[in-house]
Parts: C-alpha cells; sequence; structure tokens
C-alpha cells in the first residue's frame, strides 16, 4: 500500500468518502486520489513524492501557478496583521475597485466566501429586485450547491425541476425551470410561457461544469434579449470565467461580440481569491443597493471579506492585469490543445478541443458538443483510461470527463511538450 493510499483509508474513516468535496474521490475514474504534499509553480507533489503537472489548479483559482512570490509575501504580511476582524477594511475596498474596473457589469460587489454563497445571494437578490420567484437555469451548468439550483430537468420541454439531491424539497426547486444550452428555441417557449414571473436567468456563459461549452452568441444574445424585454435579470455565473478567459471576464468577451452587452448581476469566484476563501457578486448601483444595510434584501457573512484572502485576491489581480498577461496565457493554452489534437490525430482517435484565455476542454469526440447530453456522448471507459494514462506519466487532468481544465501562468513550454509526450504514449494505446 503506498502513502496515498493509507492517507485515503485513513481519511475515509473520519471524513464521508475521504473528502471534503465529492469530485476528488475518484468515484468516476477509480482508483486512489493524489493527496497533495506541497505545490509550486505548475506542479504538485503527491505523499508518495511523485511530482504532477497540475491541470487543475485547485479548479481555476491558481491563475498564476502556486505559491507566486507576490501572492505569498502578501499572504504573509496579512497574517501578520491579524485573520479575521468581523469590521471593515481598505484592501476590501482596493479588491471591490479592481473588480470593478475590470468587469463591464459591474458597479459595485459584495465580497462572500465561497461561489455557493454568492450564487445564492444573486438569486435571492433577483428575486429580491424583481419581486418574482422563478428562476432559469441550464442542464450541465453548476451553481453551487444552494437548494434552488440542485434541479434537474423534468421530464418533458420546459418543465420545472426534480432536486438533484436528497434533503432538497421539490417545493424549492419548483421555482427553478431547467433548459437545455444553446437551445434558443426552448429559451423563446420559457419566456412566452413564464415570462412575467421569472425573477431570473443564470447561466455559464462559457461553462465549464459540463467540460467547456459555450454558448454561442446568437444564443447569448436571445438570452440578453428576452431577459430585457420580459423584465427578468441575466445573471452571468462567472465564478470559473472571471478573471480566467479574460480580464473583463466572458462578459467582455460577449460584449465584443455583441453591441452594449452586459449582464444584470455577476457571480464570481476562484481566481479573485487567488486560492483563498473568497468570492463575490455584483451589477449595478441601484441593483446592489437592495443588499442590506441599504435594502430589503438580506445578505451577511462573519469571514466575508476576510482579510488574509483579500490580500491574496488582490495580489493575484496585480499580477493578472500586468499586459500581455491574458495573451500569453491563451497563447500557451491553445499550444496545448493543438498538441493535444495533433497526437490524437496521429493514433486515430476522435478528438476536439476549445478553449478561451486559460481556461480549456477537449472531448474524445469528433466535434465539439454544444450541450449536456452531447458532452454524454463521451465513451467514459475511454476517458478514464486517458486520465489514468496520463496519472502515470505525472500528468495531472480532472478525474471526471464532464470537468474544464486549466493551464497557469507557471506552465512552460516544456510542460507542455511533456504533456503531449505523455498524452501520445496514451493515445497510441487508446
Ligand atoms: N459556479 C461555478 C461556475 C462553479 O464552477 C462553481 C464551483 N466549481 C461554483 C459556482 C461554486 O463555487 P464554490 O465551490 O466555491 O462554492
Amino acid at each position: 500500500m503506498d502513502r496515498n493510499q493509507e492517507l485515503f483509508e485513513r481519511a475515509r474513516r473520519v471524513i464521508p468518502g475521504g473528502v471534503n468535496s465529492p469530485v476528488r474521490a475518484f468515484r468516476a475514474v477509480g482508483g486512489t486520489p493524489r493527496f497533495v504534499q506541497r505545490a509550486q509553480g505548475a506542479y504538485f507533489w503527491d505523499a508518495t513524492g511523485k511530482r504532477h503537472i497540475d491541470y487543475i489548479g485547485s479548479w481555476g483559482p491558481m491563475i498564476l501557478g502556486h505559491g507566486h512570490p507576490a501572492v505569498v509575501e502578501a499572504v504573509q504580511r496579512a497574517v501578520t496583521e491579524g485573520f479575521s476582524f468581523g469590521a471593515p477594511t481598505e484592501r476590501e475596498i482596493e479588491l471591490a475597485e479592481a473588480i470593478v474596473q475590470a468587469m463591464p457589469g459591474l458597479e459595485m460587489v459584495r465580497l462572500v466566501s465561497s461561489g455557493t454563497e454568492a450564487a445564492m445571494s444573486a438569486i435571492r437578490l433577483a428575486r429580491g429586485a424583481t419581486g418574482r420567484n422563478r428562476i432559469i437555469k441550464f442542464e450541465g451548468c453548476y451553481h453551487g450547491h444552494a437548494d434552488a439550483l440542485l434541479v434537474k430537468a423534468g421530464s418533458g420541454l420546459a418543465t420545472f425541476g426534480h432536486p438533484t439531491s436528497a434533503g432538497v424539497p421539490a417545493e424549492v426547486v419548483q421555482h427553478t425551470l431547467v433548459l437545455e444550452y444553446n437551445n434558443v428555441q426552448q429559451l423563446e417557449q420559457a419566456f412566452e410561457q413564464h415570462g412575467r414571473d421569472i425573477a431570473g436567468l443564470m447561466i455559464e456563459p462559457i461553462a465549464g461544469n459540463m467540460n467547456f461549452v459555450r454558448a454561442d452568441t446568437a444564443f447569448m444574445r436571445r438570452c440578453r434579449e428576452l431577459c430585457t424585454e420580459h423584465g427578468a435579470m441575466l445573471v452571468f455565473d462567472e465564478v470559473m470565467t472571471g478573471f480566467r478567459v479574460g480580464l473583463g471576464g466572458a462578459q467582455a468577451h460577449y460584449a465584443s461580440r455583441i453591441p452594449g452587452f452586459r449582464p444584470d448581476l455577476t457571480v464570481l469566484g476562484k481566481v479573485i481569491g487567488g486560492g483563498m476563501p473568497l468570492a463575490a457578486f455584483g451589477g449595478p448601483r441601484a441593483t446592489m443597493e437592495q443588499l442590506a444595510p441599504l435594502g430589503p434584501v438580506y445578505q451577511a457573512g462573519t469571514l466575508s471579506g476576510n482579510p488574509v484572502a483579500t490580500a491574496c485576491g488582490l495580489a493575484t489581480l496585480r499580477e493578472v492585469s500586468r499586459s500581455g498577461f491574458y495573451e500569453s496565457l491563451a497563447a500557451k493554452t491553445r499550444s496545448l490543445m493543438d498538441g493535444l489534437a495533433g497526437a490524437a490525430r496521429s493514433a486515430g482517435v476522435p478528438f476536439s478541443a476549445d478553449c478561451e484565455g486559460g481556461m480549456f476542454g477537449f472531448f474524445l469526440l469528433p466535434e465539439l458538443p454544444r450541450n449536456y447530453s452531447q458532452v454524454m456522448k463521451t465513451e467514459s471507459a475511454r476517458f478514464n483510461k486517458l486520465f489514468h494514462g496520463l496519472l502515470d506519466r505525472g500528468v495531472y487532468i480532472a478525474p471526471a470527463l464532464y470537468e474544464a481544465g486549466f493551464v497557469s501562468a507557471a506552465h512552460s513550454e516544456q510542460d507542455i511538450a511533456e504533456t503531449v509526450a505523455a498524452a501520445k504514449e496514451v493515445f497510441a494505446a487508446l
């Protein structure tokens, strides 16, 4: 038994499934999770001391790689000043200013501690501000584990949802309408039937929880138009894409394609905390002033705007704001995708890939999927073989075929070449 296996056994005695978040348990791909001992740059070392090239990066936050010196220094300084005060600090303002300056749809933000909390609060705000209950979400998008969002489509077109978790009352999700991603016709039908009652439409604009599927421009334009027409809020969940696909997130990407485009609310997490528990939601002043203490929508948090987390986030945002940062990150990510595509082609393995900034997805499918059911056509046994083949060779990708991947500024050309060489061997054996 190796050290990872020993730790996994020990963990399972005191932690359900041995993990504190389900995907870490390797349930989809089988085998033993790697327990991380330490990480630096593009690598982490597991409990056996083996080095892995890390394409998860804590599921998105580590855009600079692990242990960036400027971030470490900022966090060390913050720790000596105090861990938490439950009173306001200047760094919260600085972080809010940095976020508002970068993202087109935001005038104000409220800081919280997790993406789940941010998404849950954004939904409450959309409901409170519109005085309506119903929300739209899309199959394959994940917005954290708030009750109202743990929902799957009912049978038939545009019906209200069923809970995807035990413990979620059917009454709580009865207001959530689940639609197919990139399906304009269903979207139009939903607004036609329920438009008057819809508080908001929540979407991952570039979805990273069904691997990597982008909303096409025509679909996004229709989302914007229908929300405006019916007085519903367009809520962008940019927990993953914010400061990851580019400085202005996915909303800047769509704004460059749809004149005047802005979401009504934005949910952020991951990169804005640089690896510490920090998330946010924001929007125009008039909407955000509906929140307590100014308005009737209640929201709060003991550790919100935590001084160590804001130091970490601010130092991270300072680095990504340097000119050329995203161009260089995007080129690296693109070269990884091209390398993998070439390796798959020469082995005769069906393959398609897409990426934006430092976020990517690839599929063992001949064409890019446009929605969740197309993603799930991937042969899972084949993906699992690919996953373990890469893991054996020290390349760590997400242990499930429905997760996106991440490249950091610390990944070198050499790391990418090593990854492609490993993939070549694995593809040949698929
Ligand atoms: N929204 C999106 C798009 C996410 O990817 C995630 C987490 N992966 C969440 C919300 C929830 O964030 P957290 O895990 O911090 O609660």
